[in-house]
């Protein structure tokens, strides 16, 4: 089914490529270095390729598995979470990245393969053929088949109004120079304690280099970065007095879910796609776990010339795993009422608490079933059970309790298994 305008000259002579990527982004990147071993790509990005205004932290055996470790900056070995009662250092080999260097790094291996890239700005597509004919800023391109990687605000997204439902955490910062402390940042987040519930970012690059931000969570919006600026000049300037900035930080992580993960010949990957799992933000992480099996999906679908939605849907969803989805869904739902709450995040760091040296494997999105359970017992361990009802959002209710209702079966016929096999 034909969704794109026809906007096309019919006999225009135009370049064509087997796929257009939209976004130089780590999504559209990622896809880039994959698929153009095998493909002639084409990848369109707006502002200079290679920068961007995000900032990453990952993990030392993820960007080893990834081949990005020429892009750490600083290594921790932990990842700091406060609130106003609580503090929990989250025990795991992070690492915070360069980020503007990962992105050349990634394109420089794409255009070694032979991508081409195009400082252009997307405009729409419509289809033709066996494809797509996408227009740009600049002109008029042929492709078998369209990645949206254009993030949380793709217009492709937009146009076909295909936002099911969204949760939003809004950032602003800066990249920040400063004097050498005593004591170096660590890789941490703190509230501000506000009304509005703004949380700090830090992700130290190197003892005089920090990347520092804030950022608050907002439910069924893609809110405004900028609105935060007011607060971040405030909080950097009691922070660093005399910082300086070298360059401009934010965005939106937006996470939820979209009535379509794709579209005849056009598949969204990455924050466009909504890979970020819920509530939890690790959008860069996610796409770096993901983007081989993606590719490797996209490669097999080209070659067999199945580029209709239904197959491609089937890629997009395959790099969700349900029962983690559903469990980072109800987290979501909770870490919602914790932003809103009076409490502000003193359940959820409670509950990191409680989860001890497990608590790395949310924030990587890693879960195995057993590690769902446990999670789901001790939430309920550290906040009262009377409170996690009345935490779960309406609109979500007959979810949660389904989700709540199926663990609590597992976790009780795993504990009688247990104790048969004794
Ligand atoms: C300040 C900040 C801190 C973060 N910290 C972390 C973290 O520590 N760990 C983590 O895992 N994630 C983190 N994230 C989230 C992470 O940055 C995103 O999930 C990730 O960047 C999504 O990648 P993407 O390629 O899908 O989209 P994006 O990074 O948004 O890239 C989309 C690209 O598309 C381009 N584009 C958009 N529209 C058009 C158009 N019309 N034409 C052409 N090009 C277009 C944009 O310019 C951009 O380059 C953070 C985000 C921010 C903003």
């Amino acid at each position: 089914m034909a969704i794109g305008v026809k906007f096309f000259k019919k006999d225009q002579k135009m370049n064509k490529y087997d796929i257009i990527i939209a976004g130089a982004g780590p999504g559209g990147l990622t896809a880039a270095v994959e698929l153009s071993k095998k493909f002639k790509i084409l990848i369109i990005e707006r502002r200079k390729p290679g920068t961007t205004s995000s900032t990453w932290y990952s993990y030392a055996d993820r960007v080893k598995k990834y081949d990005i470790e020429e892009a750490v900056v600083a290594r921790f070995d932990r990842i700091r979470f406060t609130s106003p009662t609580q503090e929990h250092d989250m025990m795991d080999e992070a690492v915070t990245l360069d980020h503007n260097k990962v992105l050349q790094i990634w394109l420089e291996r794409a255009k070694a393969n032979g991508a081409e890239v195009r400082q252009e700005t997307f405009r729409d597509y419509a289809y033709k053929e066996d494809g797509v004919v996408v227009k740009t800023s600049e002109g008029e391109y042929f492709a078998r088949l369209l990645i949206d990687a254009m993030g949380s605000g793709s217009p492709i997204v937009e146009k076909h109004n295909l936002i099911k439902r969204h949760d939003a955490w809004v950032i602003w910062g800066g990249m920040i120079e400063h004097k050498k402390h005593e004591k170096p940042y660590v890789l941490e987040y703190y509230p501000l304690n506000d009304k509005d519930n703004t949380y700090v970012g830090l992700h130290p690059h190197s003892g005089t280099i920090t990347n520092i931000y804030v950022f608050q969570g907002r439910s069924n919006t893609m809110g405004n970065p900028a609105e935060l600026k007011d607060i971040f000049e405030k909080t950097i300037k009691e922070l660093e007095p005399e910082g300086k900035k070298i360059q401009n930080l934010g965005g939106t992580i937006v996470s939820g879910s979209l009535k379509k993960y794709a579209l005849d010949n056009v598949i969204f990957f990455g924050a466009s796609g909504m890979l970020n799992p819920d509530g939890c933000g690790m959008g860069f992480n996610e796409i770096l776990k993901q983007y081989q099996v993606f590719a490797k999906g996209v490669a097999k679908a080209m070659k067999k010339n199945r580029l209709d939605q239904k197959t491609l849907s089937k890629i997009a969803q395959s790099l969700r795993n349900q029962e983690t989805m559903n469990f980072q869904k109800i987290i979501g739902a909770f870490s919602l009422y914790f932003i809103k709450s009076k409490g502000k995040w003193d359940g959820g760091v409670k509950w990191l608490n409680a989860m001890g040296e497990d608590s790395k494997y949310w924030m990587r999105n890693e879960f195995t079933m057993d590690w769902i359970m446990r999670a789901n017992l001790r939430l309920h361990k550290v906040i009262p059970i009377t409170e996690t009802v009345s935490m779960i959002p309406m609109d979500n209710l007959a979810f949660v309790l389904e989700q709540l209702a199926r663990f609590s079966v597992k976790a009780a016929t795993s504990v009688v298994k247990n104790k048969m096999k004794k």
